[in-house]
């Protein structure tokens, strides 16, 4: 009887698309795992500081763009 036929936890470097590489313990038959997301990059840790700069600055837009198109909708004569 074989004794080693539980899954063997091998160090592998993962790497991913953002350049964020990391080295974890996995039973990934490969010795490199490649990402497309991290948590690193990913928007549920890196978005939340981010959306809420943008909603302001995305609000002021549309407060000027409104303020535009007024202007340009009233006849100017
Ligand atoms: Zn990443």
């Amino acid at each position: 009887m074989k004794k080693d036929i539980h899954p063997e936890y091998k160090e592998i470097s993962v790497s991913c698309a953002c350049g964020m590489s990391f080295k974890t313990r996995s039973t990934y038959f490969k010795p490199e795992l490649r990402l497309e997301i991290c948590s690193n990059c990913h928007p549920f840790f890196t978005g939340t500081m981010k959306l809420v700069d943008t909603a302001g600055r995305v609000e002021r837009f549309i407060e000027r763009y409104k303020k535009t198109k007024k202007e340009e909708e009233t006849p100017s004569s």
